[in-house]
This record gives structure tokens, C-alpha cells and sequence, in this order.
């Protein structure tokens, strides 16, 4: 019989709570023989946390059914997170998870280990064993949403700092006089390249007058707005699209260049919605970063695409509960 290790990752967000059952093999990599989900705002914290404990015993049971027993559990959640206690101190979107044991509350109705980090971090451990860092000891990800995340792999382990606060690529200010953030700083980079960000700021010059092909999808109704319009138009060659992406681009240069001389990555993964943009977002990130950041450290950098995408969540969950740390 093959050498299988089975554990269960939960990639728990904002509008979905996904969990799989993950076999992983030595050479293979990994396969999801098992998968669930539910929507997250329907359920109160007690009733969320029923309804993962039923999906889990489910999923257990599909192994055991194999004969194989599921090692652990790894839940990556958006907020930041007490990693030696499995411990919740709040969440970004999600409200009632305040200062919250998710691992005692889980433990003692599972009965398996369970692990819970941060759910950037948790993407980043899963680009940096199967996705695009795979090979790679040191590695930054970037997770490009409504907010930008970020998970830093140094020696092949997840840093986390002092408090668990490492990583927030997305409050490295940019412009210190800046429109403020909602984490009471000036000029976070996300306040200029978050997705709504981006819409925002397209809108309002579309309604200064600016021209674009994206119009004649909108019929006025500027709210219909959406990146994908913006990436399908600058790939139609829409000048106003074109120059949007790229000064996006320019801003996360500029973000990563001071991340490069900071930490001297082989790679840095760039995934999340705003990411689906592809080389109209990657071309001026990387030339941004080989002119501003030493040479020495751009030199042999990589900078790429996600390669586990939507399904990171889970994978890094699931990597978690192999590895426990
Ligand atoms: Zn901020």
C-alpha cells in the first residue's frame, strides 16, 4: 500500500467557509479527494462552527473508509490569528470573532490536532510547497483582493513575528501623505491597489470625461464596473484601461521593491482577484522592481502568477496540518 497522508484543510473566508480532504503523496504532490463548502454570513459563530465540525466528521470519514486516518486539521481565517493557541483575535468582514479558542472549541469535538493561521499566510505555505514557489526556500506572496495580503517563507517556514503580525505587505505606506487607511495610517498601498481602489478610481475619471471601450458595456451605470472589463479592454488595446493597469503596477513595484531590499526573496507570488489581470499587471510590477530595488537582490527574482489560485486556501490548510507549523 502506498505511503498516503490524509488531513483536512479549511479555507475559511468572508463569503464561504471551503474545506477538502487532502491526500497527500510523497512524489505526487497532493489530490483533493473530498470537498464542501458553505455560505459564511448565513450562520452565526456557534452554528458556523457546528456546521464545519458535521462537514468534517464527513470528510474523516471518507478516509477511514480508505483506511486511512486524517492526521489533522488547518484552518487559515482572514484576520490575525494567536498561531500557538489556535487562537482568534478578530476578523475582517466576518463579525462575532472576537478573541475566539477556534482550536479548543474544535479539538474537543473532533478529537484530531487542528492548527489555525492566517489565511495569507496559509496561501503562501501552499504556494511555497506546491504552486509557484514550489523548490523555493525563501518566497513572498502577495494576495491581491479587496485587501492586500501577504505571507513571508523564510527557510521553508511560515514567519510569523512577535505578535503574529508579519506580512501585511498591503500597510507598507507608499505615499506618506497619502488618502488614509483604515488601519489609521497614511498611504497604504492598498488604499491604491485594492480592487475597490481601482474601481474607484477608474469611475471617477470615466465621470470626469476620460474615454474608454468599457463604456459601452456600462450604459452609464459606472457601479457594473469590473477589473475583468478593465483587463479584457486593455488587451483590446483600450488606451484609458491600458494606463490603469499599469500605473497599478507601477504602485506594486514600488510596494515589492522595498519588500526586496528588505528580505532578498528568490520569488514572490502574486495572486487574488486583481491578479487575474495576468502580464498587464506582472510587466510593470517587475520593471518597476528591477529599477528601484538593488540589483543584486532583483538580479535572479522571480515574480509570478499563483499557481495554486482559488484552491490556496485549502492547500495551505491542509500543508499546515501535515506539518504543524
Ligand atoms: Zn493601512
Amino acid at each position: 500500500m502506498k505511503n498516503y497522508r490524509y488531513t483536512i484543510g479549511v479555507d475559511f473566508g468572508g463569503t464561504y467557509v471551503k474545506l477538502a480532504l487532502v491526500r497527500f503523496e510523497e512524489e505526487a504532490g497532493y489530490k483533493i479527494e473530498g470537498y464542501s463548502f458553505f455560505p459564511t454570513k448565513e450562520y452565526s459563530r456557534e452554528a458556523l462552527i457546528e456546521q464545519l465540525v458535521i462537514r468534517i466528521i464527513k470528510l474523516k470519514a471518507k478516509s477511514t473508509f480508505k483506511n486511512h486516518h486524517v492526521r489533522g486539521i488547518g484552518i487559515g481565517v482572514p484576520g490575525r490569528v494567536d498561531f500557538n493557541r489556535g487562537m482568534v483575535f478578530d476578523l475582517t468582514n466576518v463579525p462575532g470573532w472576537k478573541n475566539v479558542c477556534l482550536r479548543e472549541i474544535l479539538e474537543k469535538k473532533i478529537k484530531l490536532p487542528v492548527y489555525v493561521d492566517n489565511d495569507a499566510n496559509l496561501m503562501a505555505l501552499a504556494e511555497s510547497k506546491f504552486g509557484a514557489a514550489r523548490g523555493y526556500k525563501n518566497c513572498v506572496c502577495v494576495t491581491m483582493g479587496t485587501g492586500i495580503g501577504g505571507g513571508i517563507i523564510l527557510g521553508g517556514r511560515i514567519y510569523r513575528g512577535k505578535n503574529f503580525a508579519a506580512g501585511e505587505v498591503g500597510h507598507i505606506s507608499i505615499n506618506e501623505n497619502g488618502p488614509i487607511c483604515a488601519c489609521g495610517s497614511k498611504g497604504c498601498a492598498e488604499r491604491f491597489v485594492g480592487s475597490r481602489y481601482i474601481l474607484e478610481e477608474a469611475i471617477k475619471r470615466l465621470k470626469r470625461g476620460a474615454k474608454s471601450s468599457v463604456e459601452e458595456k456600462l450604459h452609464g451605470r459606472y457601479s457594473n464596473l469590473t477589473l475583468e472589463m478593465l483587463s479584457r479592454a486593455a488587451r483590446k488595446k483600450d488606451a484609458f484601461s491600458i494606463i490603469l493597469w499599469q500605473e497599478v503596477g507601477k504602485h506594486v513595484g514600488v510596494l515589492l521593491a522595498s519588500v526586496v531590499n528588505l528580505l532578498n526573496p528568490e520569488v514572490i507570488v502574486i495572486g487574488g482577484g486583481v491578479a487575474n489581470a495576468g502580464n498587464l499587471l506582472l510587466d510593470p510590477i517587475r520593471k518597476v522592481v528591477k529599477e528601484r530595488a538593488f540589483s543584486v537582490s532583483s538580479r535572479e527574482l522571480k515574480i509570478v502568477s499563483s499557481k495554486c489560485k482559488e484552491k490556496a486556501g485549502i492547500i495551505g490548510g491542509a500543508a499546515l496540518a501535515l506539518t504543524g507549523r
